[in-house]
């Protein structure tokens, strides 16, 4: 059987493993951390990613564990005037499969459950690795190696694989910086808790809520604009006060929502860019997610299409004539639509943090479905 090294455990690693196992394979997942941590946030997964994760058997974990938003409101940021009503409830009929909100360690805990804790290797940081025509040799920073046929590298945004492979430039600061915290439902104004996201805009930033864990908690997320990034960390903790005066003059909702911010919850992320890679196959390794195409989170696409890249994955496997035709199969079926999608996103925070909202609202771009983003299905999208 083909020995599959995956590294990196997160929403891609996980999903690749998870679909390499539907079609008979096992794959072994090496991971950095020493254990799967709590992820402070919520997730966005839209029906593209949702077909994909139900397509390798997430479907009843799925309906069972997330939210189903049956709106998606744009206010003015700073009037809080309603701008746009954009419907989610016909997801289901429309694209075959609904648009989803949840914790993301309810998720990796359901992808861990489903692919196999005991299948993890972890504390294994990948330091480097060489390959040759009949296999790939692993080194790790603990001192240890390992031997595989084929290894996919979902090692994230700062992948070292993609260095090994690629030798491309660093990543760069964006100018956008995103704030991360979860609230408890019950600080909160009802609206923030019904089935919507609430998505304040304005000039260089806006604000969004969704309620995750039913009521339970209330996820914000804040996307602003910085002229660098000094922190020494790429995440950092950040006072709610420092928020608050960003968004100073808003809207009530919007000053509500983070004076309910706790204390120690709130985290600043900058967040950074690579170039789009028209190739993400050298011999027996390819990369996957983040680690192929990071991309900014305006349109909520960055773990939906490393799900879309599992997904596929796995049933190049199924399809192609031996390995490495299964990495070339997938990179043909995966990276026009991994680039169309990195661009889009790159560029909506321009669209969205729109100087004038109205503008926005008497000229609203192209939706998902005209953008054919929702409509795309992993689980049977034609592989060339
Ligand atoms: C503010 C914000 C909001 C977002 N919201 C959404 C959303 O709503 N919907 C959505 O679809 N996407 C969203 N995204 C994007 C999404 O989080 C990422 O695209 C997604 O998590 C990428 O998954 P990944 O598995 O490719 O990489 P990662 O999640 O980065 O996982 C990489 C894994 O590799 C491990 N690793 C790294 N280096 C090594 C090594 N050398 N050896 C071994 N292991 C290693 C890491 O520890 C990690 O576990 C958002 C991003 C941000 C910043």
């Amino acid at each position: 059987m083909t020995r599959i090294a995956i590294i990196g455990g997160g929403i891609g690693g996980l999903t690749a493993g998870i679909a390499l196992q539907k079609v008979g394979l096992e794959p072994v997942i090496y991971e950095r951390a020493p254990e799967f941590g709590e992820v402070g946030a919520g997730i966005s997964l839209s029906p593209n990613a949702v077909k994909g994760l139900n397509s390798i058997g997430l479907g009843d974990f799925l309906e069972a564990t997330a939210n189903e938003p049956l709106h998606q409101y744009l206010f003015h940021g700073l009037t809080g005037e309603i701008l746009m009503d954009i419907n989610r409830k016909d997801c289901r009929d429309q694209y075959g499969g609904p648009y989803l909100q949840l914790h993301r360690a309810d998720l990796m805990d359901g992808l861990i459950k489903a692919f196999g804790q005991d299948k993890c290797e972890m504390g294994k940081a990948l330091s480097g690795l060489s390959q040759d025509e009949q296999h790939v040799e692993l080194r790790f920073e603990d001192g240890t190696t390992a031997e595989a046929d084929i290894v996919i590298g979902v090692d994230g945004l700062r992948s070292i694989i993609r260095d090994i492979l690629f030798d491309t430039p660093e990543p760069e600061f964006s100018g956008h910086v995103a704030w991360r915290a979860l609230i408890d439902g019950c600080k909160l104004s009802p609206r923030a808790t019904e089935r919507t996201n609430v998505n304040h805009i304005g000039a260089g930033q806006n604000l969004v809520t969704y309620p995750i864990r039913g009521t339970k908690l209330v996820n914000l997320v804040a996307l602003t604009r910085a002229d660098g990034w000094v922190e020494e960390s790429w995440n950092a903790k950040a006072h709610p006060s420092e928020l608050a005066k960003v968004f100073e003059g808003w809207a009530d909702y919007v000053i509500d929502a983070i004076s309910a911010i706790g204390e120690d919850d709130l985290y600043r992320w900058g967040l950074f860019i690579r170039t789009p890679l028209s190739q993400w196959v050298k011999g027996r390794v390819a990369l996957l997610g983040d680690a192929a195409h990071p991309m900014l989170p305006y349109m909520g696409q960055g773990a939906s299409s490393a799900i879309e890249d599992g997904v596929v994955l796995g049933r190049c496997f199924a399809a192609a004539a031996d390995p490495v035709n299964a990495l070339s199969v997938y990179e043909n079926a995966r990276v026009e639509r991994a680039a169309f999608l990195q661009a889009e996103s790159n560029v909506g925070g321009d669209r969205l943090q729109a100087i004038d909202p109205y503008f926005l609202r008497d000229n609203p771009p192209k939706d998902e479905d005209a953008l054919g983003i929702f409509k795309y299905d992993p689980a049977s999208v034609e592989l060339a």
